[in-house]
């Protein structure tokens, strides 16, 4: 037989490994600007147009290319960074693979222009698809431009698979970040379509922090510093009153390198033990020094995941430096969070909190506060004197009433469990049908047997399509606040709630400033608490920049989606007999009752026949 093997052109070769150098823009944008920084710049300007998929360009004022270089840097495995794999353990440039210009070069259009600060002029280089179309000596000023345009233009099937522009540009930006942090002593811009979004001059590592992250992040920075012979820590954490829902301002550097690990997430996380509100995340900025030699950077193409020789001492070292800095700026002695009771109290302090949350929450989006005819008495919320014990008793005893009664209406029923029987049933009967498990489902009789549902999908969907029908057809009742609620969010996150204000206002919201970091608002839809609103409002706008790539889901999908998660009873609530029958009949007229928002089962069924069968 004919010998079949052959070796890959270079430009498929670069195409395949470029799979792995870029998955989206912000690849891009990573790599260039960590070869801004290893070519020594002082200042460096990001531009992308349409989050970087048209356009994502770096100037910087480094040491330039020689002409030869400009041409090399392309090549693959084409660097000035090592010589020889020793190299590789005294490491301290970014990048050392030689693999992302070539890479890049092989998936967009690529215009580099160059100079040494000792050249007269510079060179000028394009590359479309790793063929070089143009090279030629330009005027231009001492450093590297490299514009990157149409990513992925030869290979549709990426491009396809990149997600909306918010959730680029959130990538892209997020590197953005991680970069800018690890180099105050480095100028950066970002202009994005146009506009400069941040402007960051040289700076010390807090005045750097609060210049990405707001001038409201400099009162909840705690410094930490720790200096021992195998490692320094330096930065800060942020004071745990100040902790967010969402897991978005938690870096590590180590030797000036963005990276992530669980291990050392979870040293920090074990520092706040008891200081945080559950579901919570601190936030920390946190730079760790080590000898180049101890760690291996070498395991992971995108260089965010390291290996430390002696993890289990960095692990003590760390939490205990983060402890001490907690407790010596007396964090620890203030704290007066009500933690969440749900997961930790003992059940006779468990009925004291069954009307506490409701009450605010469900008033008016709640499905149980809307038809007051038949919930007049239930607006109280008062909790039954009868102790814990009794009323359990009771209350299986009357299902139990119930279940035979049931049984013995249906015993010669010759139904069958189709879909359909369960639209003829839906609706319980009044009385004490209904019982909770594990204050997570809802368990219900019906005609052919056992309903069980999943309270908080189940609330999900229902408050879902309420909101929608409030966002699309009719405008929502508002309740005005007393005092205006002053938030203070980035300016990216203000962008986002700026973006929604119509749809916001039409579920009842009232802003009356949104500036570049602060927000005021005077009214909040009838229902949600002042309280939530801030929870409500993060867990927006961290839903619109993970929003999945299916773009036929509108904002107002989104939205509606978001706040009825946000204000859905969740696992772990208790909540009254009325409110679950009321949560069951509210679940069976909604358009969707047998899936979530986001489409997961909300209740199942089990018939008698079936239960028979298990009994058999
Ligand atoms: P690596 O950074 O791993 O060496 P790259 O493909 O990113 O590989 O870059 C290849 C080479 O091109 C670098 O080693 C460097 O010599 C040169 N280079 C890339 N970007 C710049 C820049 N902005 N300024 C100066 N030299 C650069
Ligand atoms: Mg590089």
């Amino acid at each position: 037989m004919a010998d079949i093997i052959q070796l890959l052109p270079d430009h498929v070769a670069n195409q395949i490994a470029a799979g792995e150098v870029v998955q989206r823009p912000a690849s891009v944008v990573k790599e260039l600007l960590e070869n801004a920084i290893d070519a020594g710049a002082n200042s460096i300007k990001l531009i992308v147009k349409d989050a970087g998929k048209t356009l994502v360009q770096v100037i910087d004022d480094g040491k330039g290319m020689s002409t030869t270089d400009a041409r090399l840097s392309f090549e693959r495995h084409a660097t000035s960074k090592i010589r020889t794999a020793d190299d590789l353990f005294l490491l301290n440039t970014k990048g050392f693979r030689g693999e992302a210009l070539a890479s890049i070069a092989a998936i967009a259009h690529v215009e580099l222009k160059t100079k040494q600060e000792q050249d007269e002029v510079g060179t000028s280089i394009e590359i479309e698809g790793s063929n070089v179309v143009s090279q030629e000596m330009v005027v231009t000023p001492q450093g590297t431009s490299i514009a990157v345009k149409n990513l992925f233009f030869n290979i549709p099937a990426r491009r396809n698979f990149l997600k909306s522009d918010t959730v680029e540009l959130r990538h892209v930006i997020d590197e953005f970040h991680r970069v800018a942090l690890a180099h105050p002593n480095i100028s950066f811009s970002l202009y994005n379509n146009g506009s400069e979004t941040f402007n960051l001059p040289v700076s010390n590592y807090r005045q750097r922090i609060v210049n990405i992250f707001g001038n409201k992040t400099n009162e909840k920075l705690v410094p930490v510093e720790e200096e021992t012979e195998v490692l320094k820590i330096s930065g800060f954490v942020g004071k745990p009153e100040f902790a967010k829902r969402t897991r978005g301002e938690q870096y590590f550097f180590v030797n000036n390198r963005f990276i992530k690990s669980a291990y050392l997430n979870h040293a920090i996380s074990s520092a706040y033990e008891g200081l945080l509100k559950n579901g919570t995340h601190a936030s920390y900025f946190l730079n760790l020094e080590v000898d180049p030699k101890t760690i291996d950077i070498n395991i992971h193409p995108t260089k965010t995941e390291i290996k430390f020789d002696d993890e289990h001492t960095l692990y003590a070292l760390l939490r205990s430096a983060v402890k001490h800095s907690l407790g010596q700026f007396n964090i620890a002695p203030v704290l007066d969070f009500d933690r969440d009771a749900n997961l930790d109290t003992p059940y006779h302090i468990s009925k004291d909190r069954v009307n506490v949350p409701k009450i605010e929450v469900d008033k008016g989006f709640n499905p149980f506060r809307e038809e007051k005819k038949s919930f007049t008495s239930t607006m109280s919320y008062k909790k039954e004197p009868t102790a814990g014990w009794e009323s359990l008793y009771q209350e299986i005893e009357v299902k139990n009433d119930n279940i035979e009664s049931d049984f013995s209406d249906h015993k010669f029923e010759s139904e069958v469990s189709t879909g359909t029987i369960f639209e003829e049933d839906k609706k319980i009967d009044n009385g004490n049908t209904t019982y909770q498990l594990h204050n997570k489902y809802i368990v219900s009789t019906i005609k052919s047997g056992m309903l069980v549902i999943d309270q908080f999908r189940a609330h999900q969907r229902i408050l879902y399509e309420d909101f929608l029908q409030h966002i699309t057809i009719s405008k929502a009742v508002s309740q005005q606040l007393l005092f205006p609620l002053e938030l203070h969010f980035t300016k990216q996150e203000t962008d986002i709630i700026s973006n929604l204000k119509e749809e916001l206002e039409s579920t009842g919201f009232i802003f009356s400033s949104i500036l570049e970091e602060t927000m005021q608002i005077t009214g909040v839809p009838v229902g949600v608490p002042e309280s939530e609103v801030s929870i409500i409002l993060e867990q927006l706008i961290s839903d619109i920049e993970n929003e999945v790539p299916d773009s036929h889901f509108s904002t107002t999908d989104l939205l509606a989606k978001s706040m009825a998660k946000s204000l859905a009873i969740k696992p772990g609530q208790s909540i009254l007999k009325e409110e679950q029958e009321h949560l069951v009949n509210k679940l069976f007229a909604c358009k969707e009752p047998n899936v979530s928002p986001t489409n997961r089962t909300t209740f199942i069924t089990m018939t008698v026949d079936e239960l028979d069968k298990k009994f058999r």
